[in-house]
C-alpha cells in the first residue's frame, strides 16, 4: 500500500555536528526547497528518539517531511542539501537521509524511542519498504531517518522553531526574556517550558553555537503562534511549526522493579522502603521495593525543587516513578504519590515520675531521667506529619528532558488503575 498517490515521506537524521548545525534547521530549509519546487508539502515532524541511546546527537532529534510530488527529485534536493551543509568530515557527524512511498513499520519508530535499533535492521526496513536511502560516514543516521519516516504519533504536541540569520550564528542571542515570561503567563497551560517561572530561567533559548533562536512547545499551531507573537527578539531568518512526540511520555515503558534494562525508560510501581538521603552535591536517593525487588531512584541537584517532593517520602509510601534507567538507577522525570503511610519516629519518653523528657540510657538499656533518675523501657511512638501528599510531582522546566510529558498535559497514560 502506498502512503498515497504521489505522497512520500523523507527522513533525515545526525545531521548535526560538534559545531551545531540542527537537523531541524536543515529540515526546515529541505521543506522551503520542496515548497518552491512546487511540492506540496503537508507536514513537518520534529522525532525525539531514546534520550539515552549511546552516539546519540544532542537531543537525539530526527524529522520528516510528509510531502506531495515527485519522490526521486525529493531525494535529490535532500542529498545535495546534506551534502551542502552537513560537516560530513566530522566523525561523530553521519547523516542519513531516507525517501519512502511505501509505509514503514511503525514499530522501528517504536522501538528507536523506547530502546536501541541498529544499522542493519534499519536497512533491512528500508530494503523491504523500496525506498531510497543513502547514509554518510557509518551510515548510523539511517536509524533516525528510518525511525523518522516510520513514525505514527499515538499522542503528539507542536513545536514552533524559530531560526536565526546565518550572519549571527555563533553569536549571542538577542532574545528578550521578559516577553518570553509574558508569552507563557499568556498561553499557558496551552504552552509550556518556555520558561521556569519557579526558578525564574529561560528554557526555551538554547546556549548552543547551533541556528535555533527559540522553540515554543504547545498543544496546538494556534498556540504556539500566539505566544510566538509575544516574543520580542532579532529579525529570524525562518521559522517551522513540527508536529512532534515532544512531551508525550513515548520513551517510557511500563517496568518492573529487578527487570530493567540500562538505556530505557520506565514506569515503575513500589513502595518507598528506605529513608531519602541527600548526598554531595545536592543528589536525593531513595529505595522503592516490590515483589522483594529493591530500585534505587535518584533525583539529581539540576531537579531544584523536585527534590523537596522526593525528601519528604517516608518507607511505606507507595509510589509510582517515571524515569530513565542509567547506571542502575531510575533517575526520576516524575513521581505520583499513590498513598501516604503513617511515618512514625521513635523518641525518648516524658519520665513516668516527674514528666521531664528522658535521655537513652544506651542501646537496649531503655531511658533514664536526668532530673529525678526514674528509668523506663518503651520509647514514644511519635506520628511525623506529613509535608507531602497524594498526587503527582514533576522536575521543573528547566530540568525536563524533550519526551517527558508534562503535568499540565495530564498525568501518563501508561499508569493504570491497577497502580493506583
Ligand atoms: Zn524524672
Amino acid at each position: 500500500m502506498a502512503i498515497g498517490a504521489g505522497g512520500f515521506r523523507i527522513g533525515l537524521d545526525d545531521t548535526d555536528a560538534a559545531s551545531g548545525l540542527c537537523t531541524t534547521w536543515l529540515g526546515a530549509v529541505l521543506a522551503e526547497r520542496l515548497e518552491s519546487r512546487d511540492f506540496l508539502v503537508r507536514e513537518r515532524r520534529l522525532v525525539r528518539l531514546n534520550p539515552n541511546a549511546p552516539f546519540r546527537t544532542r537531543g537525539n532529534a530526527a524529522i520528516a517531511i510528509l510531502a506531495d510530488g515527485d519522490p526521486g527529485e525529493a531525494f535529490r534536493v535532500a542529498c545535495a542539501l546534506v551534502e551542502e551543509h552537513a560537516p560530513l568530515d566530522a566523525p561523530m557527524t553521519n547523516p542519513g537521509v531516507v525517501v519512502t512511498e511505501h509505509p514503514l513499520p511503525p514499530a522501528f519508530y517504536t522501538r528507536a524511542v523506547t530502546d536501541l535499533c541498529l544499522v542493519d535492521e534499519a536497512l533491512r526496513a528500508l530494503d523491504a519498504a523500496g525506498a531510497r536511502y543513502r547514509g554518510y560516514g557509518n551510515g548510523r543516521g539511517l536509524i533516525g531517518a528510518t525511525a523518522a519516516a516510520a513514525a505514527e504519533f499515538p499522542d503528539h504536541t507542536y513545536e514552533l522553531l524559530v531560526y536565526r540569520e546565518p550572519a549571527r550564528w555563533g553569536t549571542p542571542r538577542e532574545v528578550d526574556p521578559t516577553s518570553l515570561f509574558a508569552a507563557e503567563a499568556a498561553t499557558a497551560p496551552h504552552t509550556w517550558d518556555s520558561v521556569d517561572r519557579e526558578n525564574r530561567v529561560v528554557v526555551c533559548v538554547p546556549h548552543t553555537p547551533d541556528p535555533v533562536l527559540f522553540g515554543i512547545r504547545g498543544e496546538s499551531p494556534y498556540w504556539v503562534r500566539q505566544a510566538r507573537e509575544l516574543v520580542v527578539a532579532e529579525p529570524a531568518a525562518l521559522e517551522a511549526c513540527w508536529v512532534t512526540n515532544q512531551g508525550t511520555d513515548a520513551h517510557l515503558v511500563r517496568g518492573t522493579c529487578g527487570a530493567l534494562h540500562e538505556g530505557r525508560s520506565y514506569t515503575v510501581a513500589g513502595t518507598i522502603s528506605s529513608l531519602p538521603s541527600t548526598g554531595e552535591g545536592g543528589h536525593v536517593t531513595l529505595l522503592i521495593e516490590d515483589g522483594g525487588e529493591q530500585l534505587r531512584c535518584m533525583a539529581y541537584e539540576p531537579t531544584k525543587g523536585f527534590r523537596e517532593g522526593v525528601r519528604a517520602l517516608r518507607p511505606g509510601d507507595r509510589v509510582i516513578a517515571c524515569g530513565s534507567f542509567r547506571h542502575g538507577s531510575l533517575n526520576l522525570e516524575k513521581l505520583c504519590v499513590v498513598s501516604i503511610a503513617e511515618a512514625v519516629a521513635l523518641r525518648p519518653p516524658p519520665c513516668p515520675s516527674c514528666g521531664k523528657r528522658t535521655t537513652s540510657a544506651g542501646t537496649g538499656k531503655g531511658f533514664k531521667c536526668r532530673r529525678c533518675g526514674a528509668r523506663t523501657i518503651h520509647p514514644e511512638r511519635a506520628v511525623e506529619e506529613r509535608s507531602i501528599g497524594p498526587g503527582w510531582y514533576e522536575v521543573p522546566p528547566v530540568a525536563r528532558r524533550h519526551l517527558a510529558r508534562p503535568l499540565c498535559r495530564g498525568p501518563p497514560e501508561l499508569v493504570l488503575d491497577e497502580d493506583l
